[in-house]
C-alpha cells in the first residue's frame, strides 16, 4: 500500500508528535492505534474488570463502541458516545493498557477495525500516516513506508516526563522511568504481535534528535 506510512517503536520515541506532524505536512490522514488500546483499557477500568482477565476484557471491548478521528489536526478518540481525552492518557489506563492489548481477542479486534479505517483512507490523495507498534510487522506489512522509531531508554523517560508535565499531569522521572521499561518489557514479551521492528523498516534513532531533526528525516524518506 505505497500511500501508508507504518510508524513504530516503543514509547517515548517522539512517535506521536512526529506522526501528527509529518501527517499535516504531507496532507495525509493520521490514525493513532495505541488510541484505540487505550480506549478498550478505559473501558475495561470503567466495567470494573480485572485488565488480566481476558475472557472479561474481550467481552468489554466487544461491547466497546470505538470511534476514531483521523484528521492529525484534531485526532479525536470516542467511547461509547463521548470524547475519551484526556482519560485515556492518564496514569490509570497507561498502567493497565500492556495487558489489555496482550489479549489475542482484543487484537484481532482493533486490527480488523484498523484495516477499516486504512482501506477507507487508502484512496485519499495524501494517504494516512499509522502509529503503533504491529503495523509494519501486522497491520500493514505491505505498507508504502516503514520506519522503526528508537531512542535510548534515558531519552524516551525524559520525554515522557516532559510530555506529561505539559499535559499537565505530575509525573518524576524516576518512575515514569520504570513504567517505560516496564511497558516495553510486556509488548515486546507478548505472545501475539510482539513489539519489533519489520525486517524491511528504516530505523531512525531519535536519541540526538529533536522533532524537526527528525521529521527533516522522515519527509526525506516518504520523498526518496
Ligand atoms: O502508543 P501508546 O503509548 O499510546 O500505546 C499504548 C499501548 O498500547 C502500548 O504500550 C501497547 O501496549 C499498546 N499498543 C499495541 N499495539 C499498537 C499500539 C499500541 O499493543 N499498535
Amino acid at each position: 500500500l505505497r500511500g501508508v506510512v507504518a510508524l513504530d517503536g516503543p514509547s517515548g520515541t517522539g512517535k506521536s508528535t512526529v506522526s501528527k506532524k509529518l501527517a499535516a505536512a504531507l496532507g495525509a490522514t493520521y490514525l493513532d492505534t495505541g488510541a484505540m488500546y487505550r480506549a478498550v483499557t478505559l473501558a475495561v477500568l470503567r466495567a470494573g474488570v480485572d485488565p488480566t482477565d481476558a475472557a472479561a476484557v474481550t467481552q468489554v471491548a466487544r461491547a466497546a463502541e470505538l470511534g476514531m478521528g483521523t484528521d492529525p489536526l484534531a485526532p479525536a478518540v470516542r467511547l461509547d458516545g463521548a470524547d475519551a481525552e484526556p482519560e485515556i492518557r492518564g496514569p490509570e489506563v497507561t498502567a493497565a493498557v500492556s495487558a489489555v492489548s496482550a489479549v489475542p481477542e482484543v487484537r484481532e479486534l482493533l486490527v480488523a477495525m484498523q484495516r477499516d479505517l486504512i482501506g477507507s483512507a487508502i484512496d485519499d490523495p495524501g494517504g494516512m500516516v499509522v502509529e503503533g507498534r504491529d503495523i509494519g510487522t501486522v497491520v500493514v506489512p505491505d505498507a508504502g513506508l516503514k520506519v522503526y522509531l528508537t531512542a535510548s531508554a534515558d531519552a524516551r523517560a525524559a520525554r515522557r516526563t516532559a510530555q506529561d508535565a505539559s499535559d499537565g499531569r505530575g509525573s518524576d522521572l524516576r518512575s515514569t522511568h520504570a513504567d517505560v521499561q516496564r511497558r516495553d518489557a510486556l509488548d515486546s514479551g507478548r505472545e501475539v504481535a510482539p513489539l519489533r521492528q519489520a525486517e524491511d523498516a528504516v530505523e531512525v534513532d531519535t536519541t540526538d534528535l529533536d522533532i524537526a531533526g527528525v521529521l527533516e528525516q522522515l519527509t526525506k524518506l516518504v520523498e526518496s
